[in-house]
């Protein structure tokens, strides 16, 4: 058996030591003589799963005591209609900052269910850098304010957290949660869908804060309602058993491997290297501003397109794989979190390196 080390933007791969143990505790597990997918979500055994890698998440993201963790189900995507659906208390405007296609889809949602500002977009410098705080018109009658801190598509990033005084600061962290330590308090609401840095996918992280629970209108379907979930510890109905377990696997594996600041020592490592091998060749490129370059998603173009097809062939014989770029930013685009590890990085730059030296 060999193991690719696997780009994926998601699902992406995940930590070789969680998938070992998995894997023993596939059949049987912690002598209840079932898999954990076979167990009842309301039984001890899952009710222990669940619990645990609760309060490793809290624990791992400090999460102060006056936020809820919900596991849901439905993507980043659900996510997109439960913020509006959730957070208007009553008001009719939500701003949003456009920097790419996931806060694109964002927008889309929310125009369903409220008027939507335009608190910066970057759209007419394609999307390839964050706008700054000062660039933010911001509505002092918006319910909250949303933003992407990562897109995954065209690899751009915030390299600061939005200052939105009173007003809720709502989140999609979903390709860079558990990269790095974040003041958790900074935010209202902080929602990922579990496939990119979390766990596997069918899963998805919500962290809000208790004041912002309860304020949905009577209309709301009750699945939809972040109180339902609050209340029935996101059991309202059957949750994603096999990924919360998962995910609770990833937490401890962040755990033993140093914490979030860890992580985020080793993601920028990774991240300067892949970033310096592009910009030291005339070969390869990153359309996307310096300060806004994403630790997780790196996408780069070569000089000639014609070669994609060359260098993609070549890299999945030597076991890089899944490195074709979105097909609305062309090229490739290397997702690197916190399971990619290091080696897998140098790899990827040692053949970007001899594929110029014989294609340039
Ligand atoms: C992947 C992704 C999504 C979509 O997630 P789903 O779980 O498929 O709904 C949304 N936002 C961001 C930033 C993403 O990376």
């Amino acid at each position: 058996m060999a193991r690719v080390y696997n780009f994926s933007p998601g699902p992406a791969t995940m930590p070789n030591e969680v998938l070992v143990q998995a894997r023993e505790e596939l059949l049987d597990w912690h002598g209840s003589g079932m898999s954990v997918m076979e167990m009842s979500h309301r039984g001890k055994a899952f009710m222990s799963i669940a619990e645990q890698a609760e309060a490793d998440l809290r624990d791992i993201m400090a999460i102060p005591d006056n936020y809820k963790v919900l596991f849901l189900q439905g993507g980043a995507s659900m996510q997109f209609a439960m913020a509006p659906l959730n957070l208007l208390r009553g008001k009719v405007c939500a701003d949003y900052i456009n920097t790419g296609s996931w806060s694109k889809k964002a927008i889309m949602e929310a125009k369903r269910h409220c008027h939507v500002n335009i608190a910066a977009t970057t759209e007419e410098s394609k999307f390839t850098e964050a706008p700054a705080q000062a660039q933010l018109t911001l509505d002092p009658n918006a319910a909250y304010v949303h933003y992407t801190p990562n897109e995954t598509i065209g690899g751009v990033e915030f390299a600061y957290v939005p200052q939105t005084g009173e007003i809720p600061l709502v989140a999609d962290m979903s390709s860079t949660i558990l990269s790095r330590p974040i003041d958790v308090g900074r935010y209202g609401v902080i929602y990922a869908g579990a496939q990119k840095n979390i766990g596997p996918a069918g899963l998805t992280v919500v962290i809000i804060r208790d004041d912002l629970i309860g304020h949905a209108g009577e209309n709301v379907p009750a699945i939809l309602n972040y109180k339902t979930q609050a209340e029935n510890d996101s059991m309202y109905n059957t949750p994603s058993t096999y990924a919360w377990y998962m995910a609770g696997l990833v937490f401890q594996w962040i755990k033993r491997n140093g914490g979030l600041t860890a992580m985020a020592e080793i993601n920028q490592r990774k991240a300067r290297k892949l970033y310096t091998a592009i910009d030291d060749s005339t070969f390869y490129s990153n359309p996307v501003a310096p300060e806004s370059r994403s630790w997780m998603n790196v996408p780069f173009t070569l000089a000639n397109a014609e070669l994609d097809a060359a260098f993609l062939a070549q890299a999945s014989e030597q076991g890089l794989v899944t490195l074709k770029g979105h097909r609305s930013v062309g090229g490739m685009r290397a997702s690197i979190y916190n399971a990619m590890p290091e080696e897998g990085v140098d790899a990827l730059i040692a053949l970007m390196v001899a594929f110029e030296k014989h294609n340039a």
